[in-house]
């Protein structure tokens, strides 16, 4: 008898419209790489599917899936359970089948936090925020929960700011602020930290978030969550300005890596994943 097994564990991801999302190839790189007898599968879900998906992942024993939009939110109604930062967002991205349980985790600000490790450690630190959307929502938890000191949150829409801000300073210990974002904006000059979190720079790259370049400060770290590209006009402008940069496709990859990890409980490296996102991008490899 051959030792060999045909039973490959089962990942994917659960969003519409879904045929622009490179995510399968780059945790597919990571699983031959590390010759994992694994697989990840794209699939298109409807709204109104979400729930048969659901079981259906459930009944074909997969290890865990993504979900993007739309159903952030309304897989919330399928899940066992949650991890502290996704009861907190109330969204989640990721979840986990153990034992026909399933446990909900969001990767988005956790993807983020990972990037930032590299370079500052969050604890005490003061934030400048950009946005107010659901990745705004979660990096701010993150940020919150790791031990940051106090967060800015600078949006347009003033309600989805103002939320953000309650949210951090109900149920976390960090403390939040909310700054409308009327006109070319200042960061404050205590910010030792400021993160893009617009979709502004999207498929731009020369797109800049309207803030005061001259308020970028030596020393800052300045971090975008845009992947492609990933070389957005505010990293550039903050590189001049002497900052430490940080691009939002390492966050991407970073999510592909706590995603595996949470699955399967195995790390993977991280400069496989990212290779491929850059030749999909069409962007030079680091
Ligand atoms: P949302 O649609 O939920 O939020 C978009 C945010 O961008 C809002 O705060 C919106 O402000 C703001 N915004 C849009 N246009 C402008 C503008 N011209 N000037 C100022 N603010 C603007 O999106 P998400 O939060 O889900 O995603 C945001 C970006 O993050 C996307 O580009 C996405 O690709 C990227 N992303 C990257 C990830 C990664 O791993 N690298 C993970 C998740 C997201 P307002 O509320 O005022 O309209």
């Amino acid at each position: 008898m051959s030792s060999q097994t045909f039973l490959a564990a089962l990942t994917g991801s659960f969003s519409t419209p879904c045929a622009d999302n490179p995510t399968v190839a780059m945790i597919e790189a990571a699983y031959r790489h590390h010759d994992m007898n694994a697989r990840y599968i794209n699939c298109d879900v409807k709204a109104d599917g979400l729930a048969d998906a659901v079981r259906g992942a459930v009944a074909m024993g997969w290890a865990g899936f993504n979900c993007s939009i739309p159903h952030k939110i309304a897989v919330l109604a399928h899940l066992d359970g949650l991890a502290e930062s996704a009861a907190i967002i109330g969204a989640v991205n990721c979840v986990v089948i153990r034992d026909g349980k399933l446990t909900g985790e969001n990767t988005d600000g956790k993807g983020f936090l990972e990037s930032l490790s590299g370079v500052t450690d969050p604890k005490g630190k003061n934030f400048c925020l950009l946005g107010a959307g659901g990745a705004a929502r979660a990096i701010a938890v993150e940020l919150a929960l790791a031990g940051a000191r106090h967060l800015t949150i600078v949006n347009r829409d003033a309600a989805r700011g103002k939320d953000i801000a309650g949210l951090i300073n109900d149920k976390t210990a960090a403390e939040a602020t909310f700054q409308p974002w009327t006109e070319r904006f200042a960061i404050p000059r205590d910010a030792d930290v400021l993160i893009n979190a617009t979709s502004v720079g999207l498929g731009d790259a020369e797109a800049m978030p309207d803030i005061d370049p001259d308020s970028l400060r030596h020393g800052m770290v300045v971090a975008d969550v845009i992947p492609n590209p990933p070389r957005t006009a505010l990293l550039r402008a903050a590189e001049a300005q002497g900052c430490t940069t940080l691009d939002g496709l390492g966050m991407l990859v970073n999510q592909g890596v706590i995603s595996v990890r949470l699955w399967f409980g195995q790390d993977v490296d991280a400069t496989v994943m990212a290779r491929q996102l850059q030749d999909i991008f069409g962007v030079a490899r680091t």
